[in-house]
């Protein structure tokens, strides 16, 4: 971290000066016919307000490697920052280079436009390399910053005990901020409030999986980041009015669409760019591996043990052991199961595997995938892009010709 003040006043003033005003862009109105997916959509149309201050403190944090659960039980409003918006990249690349992931630059424009002002507090994991030299930039700017180390190699037995105490230093410098302190019962509140989201999105992936057309690919990524920005409670309502909408409604699913899995860096609003051009080619995002959804809202909280080291090592084994994140080591096996199974055992067409541009690690694992899906007679399509909209033709007749070829082989 910077610690010359004189650096620090730097950076501030770097920061905020010179900088042209640019504006996120307000979610389209829903395309599904259920009136419970409206809902979500109107949050993004609050948004930025969204971050505004609150009765608690908003903790923002990056990656889902960081553990809300803990965040929510010391009371603080948990809000995951990560964001894809194209009109703030110029921004970012203005203090910082072209030639770095635009999550990051997006980021870093989004701080320059006051976009995330009512945040008191501010986690970032080093889950990246980018993100790490990201904490070096956000830390001067706000004063309640904590930077999380954790092993990137995601063996539970070998690493545990690190990950317990990362999320242990966590807990003290949130008791300092928040002034409050953790304990059992807290945490298993939290942890159930938690689980019941992750039940609701369970039943919404699989109601998806065997009804296609109904809660529309868009609808779906919709409501998994609307997640970042909600409280668990106030999701896991409005995703159950869905679930029964769809569970009851007449419209029948759609049968001739192509169903397709989709893998790699996160999808996150608003460059929902792909599954427009996938809806416009009458094509499904029947289920994903993304960090941004299935990743961050698919797995529970499983405690054996229901003490407070107990229920922090199983948080852990949530958000670090169980994570398919190419920025870890040694899960490369359990994510080729995982695609493997998802499409075999749901009957899918094929797999498109997204790649943010110069986000190395998700295009270094690429080569292999697509080797051992080949072997597995899984089609699989790799689209590498920017955000922005200039490559939309490219992007469309690639995926185009993709969905021709699936239609051969059936
Ligand atoms: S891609 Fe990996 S490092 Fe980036 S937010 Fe997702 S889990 Fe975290
Ligand atoms: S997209 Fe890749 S480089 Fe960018 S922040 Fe996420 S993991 Fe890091």
């Amino acid at each position: 971290m910077i610690q010359n003040n004189t650096n620090k006043l730097f950076l501030k003033k770097l920061f905020f000066t010179k900088i042209k005003k640019t504006y996120h862009e307000i979610a389209k109105s829903p395309k599904a016919s259920l009136k419970n997916i409206a809902n979500f959509y109107n949050l993004f149309k609050k948004y930025p307000a969204y971050y505004a201050p609150k009765a608690q403190p908003n903790v923002g944090y990056f990656c889902t490697t960081v553990p809300e659960e803990i965040i929510f039980a010391m009371g603080g409003n948990p809000i995951r920052l990560d964001i894809s918006n194209y009109s703030f990249v110029k921004s970012g690349e203005e203090i910082t280079s072209a030639d770095i992931c635009p999550t990051i630059k997006s980021i870093i424009g989004a701080v320059r436009n006051n976009f995330f002002n009512g945040i008191d507090i501010l986690i970032i994991p080093s889950c990246c390399d980018a993100k790490t030299k990201l904490s070096e930039l956000l830390s001067p700017l706000i004063d309640k910053f904590f930077f999380m180390e954790l092993p990137r190699h995601n063996d539970y037995q070998t690493n545990s005990t690190q990950w317990v105490s990362s999320y242990k230093k966590l807990i003290d410098f949130l008791s300092k901020h928040i002034k409050t302190k953790i304990n059992d019962k807290k945490l298993l509140a939290a942890v159930s409030i938690y689980n019941k989201r992750t039940e609701v999105f369970r039943q919404i992936s699989d109601f998806r999986l065997q009804n296609a057309g109904i809660i529309t690919s868009t609808d779906y990524f919709i409501l998994a980041n609307a997640a970042f920005i909600s409280t668990p409670i106030e999701w896991t309502k409005m995703a159950l009015a869905l679930y029964r909408e769809a569970i009851k409604t007449k419209k029948k699913s759609i049968k001739n669409k192509k169903r397709l899995l989709l893998c790699g860096s996160p999808l996150i609003f608003p460059d929902f760019k792909i599954l427009n051009i996938i809806e416009e080619l009458n094509a499904e995002i029947s289920t994903d591996t993304l960090c941004s959804s299935r990743g961050f809202l698919y797995d529970p909280i499983i405690i054996n043990e229901p003490t407070e080291d107990g229920i922090i090592k199983a948080i852990c084994l949530k958000h670090c052991a169980a994570s398919m994140c190419p920025c870890f080591t040694n899960n490369f096996d359990k994510y080729i199961d995982q695609i493997i199974d998802l499409v075999t055992t749901n009957n899918l067409d094929g797999v498109i595997y997204y790649n943010l541009r110069l986000c190395q690690v998700f295009e270094i694992q690429f080569s292999y995938i697509k080797e051992i899906l080949k072997k597995n007679n899984i089609p699989v399509l790799f689209i590498k892009s920017d955000l922005g909209a200039q490559d939309i033709e490219q992007i469309k007749t690639r995926i185009e010709a993709f969905l021709e070829i699936l239609g051969e082989n059936n």
